[in-house]
C-alpha cells in the first residue's frame, strides 16, 4: 500500500525531482502530491529568518490544512565572502521573486575581481516534514563549491550555472539531473530525511 505525502510547492520541477528521489530509495511506498491538489489553499509567507524556520512553516501549514503528512524544503546559496548572503534571499536576490538571469548578474557583479580562493559558497537545503499529529523531522544538506566568473551550461535552474562544486570543473549547470542529485544538497537532504518520513507513514498503518 502507498501511502500519500504532500510536497508543500506549486513548482511542478521540484515535484518531480522529490518524486525521482524518494522513489529510488522506496520504490512504491510513498504516493508524492503537489498543491495543485488543493487549489483553495493559499501560499504561506515565507516569513521565518533561517532555512529551517521557513521549511518547517511551508509543511506545518499544509498539514495543518490538509490533514496530511506534509513536506516541505527551503534552499538557497551562501557566499563565504559575502557573509552567506543571500541564503534565504536566494530566489529574489536581485529584487524580483524567481528571476534567475537577474540574480546571477547581481551576483557575478558583487564578485567582481575576487580571486578563486575568495568565491567560495555553498548552497544549503533544509527538509522539512510535519505531520497532523503535530510531530516534525528536519534534515539538512550542504553542497560545497565555488562561484566562477562566468556562466556556463544549461541545465539546472538558479545559479547552478555559476556554481562549480568542489574539485570539479564544471558547473552544475553541466551536470545531468541525475549526476546533480547525487552530490547536492537538496538530494543529501532528501536521502537523509526519507527513512524517518518512510517510519512515520507506515506507523500511521
Ligand atoms: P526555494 O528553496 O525554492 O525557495 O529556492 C531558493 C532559491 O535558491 C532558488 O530560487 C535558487 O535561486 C536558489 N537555489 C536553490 N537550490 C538551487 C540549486 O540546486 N541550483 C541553483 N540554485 C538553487
Amino acid at each position: 500500500m502507498s501511502h500519500r505525502l504532500v510536497l508543500a510547492t506549486r513548482n511542478q520541477g521540484k515535484v518531480a525531482e522529490f518524486r525521482r528521489i524518494l522513489e529510488q530509495l522506496a520504490p512504491g511506498v510513498i504516493e508524492l502530491i503537489g498543491l495543485e491538489e488543493f487549489p483553495h489553499l493559499e501560499d504561506v509567507e515565507e516569513t521565518g529568518s533561517t532555512f529551517e524556520e521557513n521549511a518547517l512553516l511551508k509543511a506545518r501549514y499544509t498539514a495543518q490544512l490538509t490533514l496530511l503528512p506534509s513536506i516541505s524544503d527551503d534552499s538557497g546559496l551562501c557566499v563565504d565572502a559575502l557573509n552567506g548572503a543571500p541564503g534565504i534571499l536566494s530566489a529574489r536576490w536581485a529584487g524580483v521573486h524567481g528571476n534567475d538571469l537577474a540574480n546571477v548578474e547581481k551576483l557575478l557583479g558583487e564578485l567582481q575581481g575576487l580571486p578563486d580562493s575568495e568565491r567560495g559558497a555553498h548552497f544549503t537545503c533544509v527538509a522539512a516534514l510535519a505531520m497532523p499529529d503535530g510531530r516534525e523531522v528536519v534534515e539538512e544538506g550542504l553542497f560545497y563549491g565555488r562561484i566562477l566568473h562566468a556562466p556556463i551550461g544549461d541545465q539546472g535552474f538558479g545559479y547552478d550555472p555559476i556554481f562549480a562544486p568542489t574539485g570539479m570543473d564544471i558547473s552544475s549547470a553541466q551536470m545531468s539531473a541525475h549526476e546533480k542529485d547525487a552530490v547536492s544538497h537538496r538530494g543529501k537532504s532528501l536521502r537523509a530525511i526519507a527513512p524517518q518520513v518512510i517510519q512515520m507513514l507506515e506507523g500511521l498503518g
